[in-house]
């Protein structure tokens, strides 16, 4: 299997080489030249097959400089004991056909776990094969989720040195507490005086400073990256929408080669264009649902063709979907059409204006693959409050988002098709926006409103979140955003 770049398809690199590398040298993002096909007899296996065989049979596909010792190494180390009784991606049903993917049984209760788990195993081996010497310095700006799940993942890995910079008073105090209590020598977690999109720009301006990659070097160090712009956090995801489908297969709930409709609750593109290669790859989904939330550029992009990031920036009760910029939408693009200098076209001229615009026989084409829409804030406590009054089930705001979606779409289209919302966080993350979506009073401590949300609704939170409370506080800095560099330098003592 060969990978190229989006914006150069002559450059060709290995699995392992893309996976370290992170991101392409001229500022593309790295694309398998080709999709592997999976037969519709091979899928009907797949429903006597646990999630391990499932991710190994998929990954194999992409992986194919990995032996499969070391395939198999990775996976085990990933999905073998991290996640609740070791069913990464169950599903459930609801009513009319429509079944929600839970992607939150990990370590740190969101869909980023399903490749974080995997993506450092992936990593070190992928640094073995190409026989690099040096230490790996990750580097991470997070609005909340991803910055634990990379730490849950990355802590105590030999030869790897993890950094997460959050904006101070920008995350929710669960989030705060998963970060800073996280164990591990080799993790370093401070707090930057700024926004989010301020410090994700310095972590883009170190990443790409000749001197920092200079001195790193000559300190036998090298960076890489664990966002998804990194191939290692894609592939993984292809993973659960073939195993929902064979879940499916293996209750009787659909027949072989029925088609199913994904519904995606959407901020930086990556969770559905997982679920697009898994389409292309002959799993029959027939419509990708993309659902936003107030900060809605994929809608209108998706409608109209027209990317414009030229409009204000809501904080929404859906953080990690507030997003402006959703890099993976790059790889769609790319796979439209395969011209290289189409995509650097619109990215260049998004990087000038902010703003680019698709020819109409890409739009049409696009609106073949996807249905988009979006909801605003009271829709969202909306959909919450409906699901947990009509069937007691308690969904997170991001879980809600694409519910909301989906309804609209049934009742716009009037289509009874068979649809899998992918759920992507526990609600217990959110655990005061979600206690105030169900009309309660909101404490002012986290901790309480857990108390009382698993009163209410007789589930019980995930012990890793519970936990939180006696556990000690190990970061306490708060950095200005002009000394990331000096913080880097100073905790890898060069
Ligand atoms: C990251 C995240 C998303 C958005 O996923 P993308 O792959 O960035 O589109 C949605 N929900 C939750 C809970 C997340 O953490």
């Amino acid at each position: 299997m060969d990978y190229c770049s989006t914006r150069d398809s002559e450059k060709s690199v290995t699995a392992a080489e893309a996976i370290l590398q992170g991101i392409s040298e001229e500022g593309g993002l790295i694309v398998p030249t080709k999709l592997p096909a999976i037969s519709s007899q091979e899928l009907l296996q797949f429903a006597n097959l646990n999630y391990i065989q499932r991710a190994h049979r998929i990954l194999s596909l992409f992986l194919t400089d990995f032996t499969d010792e070391e395939l198999n190494s990775c996976i085990l180390q990933a999905y073998s004991n991290s996640f609740e009784g070791n069913m990464p991606a169950p599903l459930t049903s609801l009513s009319d056909g429509r079944y929600l993917l839970e992607l939150w049984h990990g370590p740190t209760a969101a869909f980023k776990d399903l490749a974080l788990q995997l993506l450092p195993h992936l990593l070190t081996t992928s640094s073995k094969k190409i026989h690099s010497n040096s230490n790996i310095v990750i580097l991470t700006a997070t609005s909340g989720d991803t910055g634990k799940a990379a730490l849950s993942g990355f802590a105590k890995i030999p030869g790897i040195e993890l950094f997460v910079f959050y904006p101070e008073g920008g995350v929710s105090e669960i989030q705060r507490k998963q970060m800073v209590t996280q164990p591990g020598e080799n993790v370093h977690v401070t707090a930057v005086n700024g926004n989010f999109d301020q410090a994700q720009t310095a972590v883009k301006q170190l990443f790409t400073d000749w001197k920092v990659r200079r001195t790193l070097k000559e300190t036998g160090f090298v960076f890489s990256s664990a966002n998804s712009i990194n191939l290692g956090r894609l592939l993984p995801q292809i993973v659960y929408y073939f195993s929902a489908y064979s879940d499916l297969l293996a209750a009787d709930e659909i027949t072989l080669g029925e088609p199913i409709h994904v519904t995606v609750p959407t901020g930086n593109f990556g969770n559905i264009l997982a679920a697009y290669y898994a389409k292309q790859m002959g799993l029959p989904i027939q419509r990708l649902i993309c659902a936003s939330n107030v900060n809605h550029i994929l809608t209108d992009f998706i409608k109209t063709g027209v990317y414009d990031r030229n409009r204000p920036f809501y904080r929404s009760s859906s953080p990690s979907m507030d997003i402006l910029v959703s890099s993976n939408l790059e790889r769609f693009l790319y796979h439209l059409e395969e011209d290289p200098e189409e995509i650097t076209d619109f990215y260049q001229k998004f990087a000038e204006t902010g703003r680019f615009l698709l020819p109409q026989r890409l739009v049409n084409k696009m609106s073949d693959i996807f249905f988009a829409g979006y909801c605003n804030e009271e829709e969202t406590s909306a959909a919450i409050q409906n699901l947990f009054q009509t069937t007691g089930y308690l969904c997170d705001p991001h879980t809600a988002v694409a519910l909301s979606v989906e309804e609209q779409y049934r009742t716009q289209i009037g289509d009874k098709t068979k649809n899998i919302i992918v759920s992507t966080a526990s609600p217990f993350k959110f655990p005061a926006t979600v206690l105030s979506d169900l009309g309660m009073e909101r404490p002012n401590n986290e901790f309480e409103a857990i108390k009382q949300l698993s009163t209410i609704s007789g589930t019980i939170p995930p012990p890793s979140i519970l936990a939180l409370q006696h556990l000690p506080e190990r970061f306490l800095d708060v950095i200005p955003i002009s000394e990331m560099e000096q913080y880097l330098f100073q905790e890898l003592k060069i």
